[in-house]
């Protein structure tokens, strides 16, 4: 249920409503929109079946969301939600944000070095992997906590916040304590339990889509996280499983704007895992752009030929700054700016 309040009602009349429905063992999650403040109510709302919320002082009227999300969805809030991952950085708003770096840290010298080539390149967040999911146990599977603090020091150098994969429970907080963002990657994306424990943080997240995941069943996902308390997501395209096998992945640029229709939650574009092919990589991150992608990943690699992942797919940072300086001319094209 979805409680939409007057213009001009009071903090007190907010309250008010806010411990009538914790009075029904109800969550209310208030959010401020521009012109309309509205209350999501969470749980089993059939408790509130007879109780005339409408008459609250404060209300203008009360909205079923048919949706089986509720708090992702674009009833509860119309505008695109902006996540502030710190340092300057605004994911959701007329910017469009560029995340970059190596898809693992494997070592401060690799780190470091991308990291000052893709600031320079115009990327305005870094990324890199120290909990690797790999398909095979024998892969390098990342340095843990020494590569997290690695990406600490690197965003102390270069001031553009960090995210970075948590891959299990246990280590929700130890990636809390060095980065400025959790990614939640593909294979997690119905980790039903680690979306959880991202959503009692108050940090923002990025979901990626599962490999084999339909649109509603990563905005439920979404909403995982969300009912739990973080309001701060940010969705990840990256491509899904289809039939082809000459592209890693299949990027599904058509969910970009869907999504919008759908939800008010940012999304962002991964063109590096969506199509996995280097010369595929420029002109799927400009469409994303035209797309309406509040944001693009892109893997970058100083030497990819030595990568310990995902080498095939990396761009050395002279191919990503010709791929930023490109992007910012379709985003100037569609009134936005990077
Ligand atoms: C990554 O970002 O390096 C990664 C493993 O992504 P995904 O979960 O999309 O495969
Ligand atoms: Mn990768």
């Amino acid at each position: 249920m979805i409680i939409v309040l007057k213009p001009k009602t009071t903090k007190a009349q907010i309250n008010h409503i806010v411990k009538k429905i914790a009075g029904f063992k109800l969550r209310a999650q208030v959010s401020k929109g521009k012109e309309r403040t509205i209350i999501a109510v969470i749980g089993d709302e059939r408790v509130l079946s007879t109780v005339p919320v409408e008459a609250f002082p404060g209300v203008e009227k009360v909205m079923t969301v048919l949706k089986p999300y509720k708090l992702a969805s674009k009833d509860f809030r119309k505008e695109t939600s902006v996540i502030n991952l710190g340092l300057g950085v605004k994911i959701g708003g007329n910017n469009i944000a560029m995340i970059a770096g190596p898809c693992s840290v494997e070592s401060r010298e690799q780190l470091l070095a991308t990291a000052k080539a893709v600031k320079a390149a115009g990327a305005n967040v870094l990324r890199g992997g120290a909990f690797k999911p790999r398909t095979s146990p024998y892969a390098f599977q990342g340095m843990a906590e020494e590569g997290l603090k690695i990406l600490a020091e690197a965003r102390e150098m270069y001031k553009m916040p960090v995210v970075t994969e948590v891959l299990d429970t246990r280590h929700v907080e130890l990636v809390n304590k060095y980065a400025d963002c959790f990614q939640i990657g593909a294979r997690n994306m119905q980790n039903f339990e680690l979306l959880k424990e991202v959503g009692k943080m108050n940090k923002p997240v990025l979901l990626k889509r599962g490999l084999m995941s339909t649109v509603k069943e990563w905005l439920m996902s979404a909403e995982y996280i969300l009912a739990n308390g973080n309001m701060n997501v940010i969705l990840c395209e990256r491509g899904i499983r289809t039939f082809e096998t000459e592209t890693r992945n299949t990027l599904d640029l058509s969910a970009i704007p869907l999504v919008k229709t759908l939800s008010h939650l940012p999304v962002v574009s991964d063109p590096s895992h969506g199509t996995g092919k280097k010369p595929l990589i420029y002109p799927m991150a400009l469409a994303s752009v035209a797309a309406g992608a509040d944001g693009v990943l892109i893997e970058v690699h100083p030497k990819p030929e030595t990568a310990l992942s995902d080498g095939d797919q990396s761009l050395l940072p002279v191919e990503y700054k010709k791929l930023v300086d490109d992007a910012r001319k379709v985003a100037k094209a569609i009134g936005r700016t990077l």
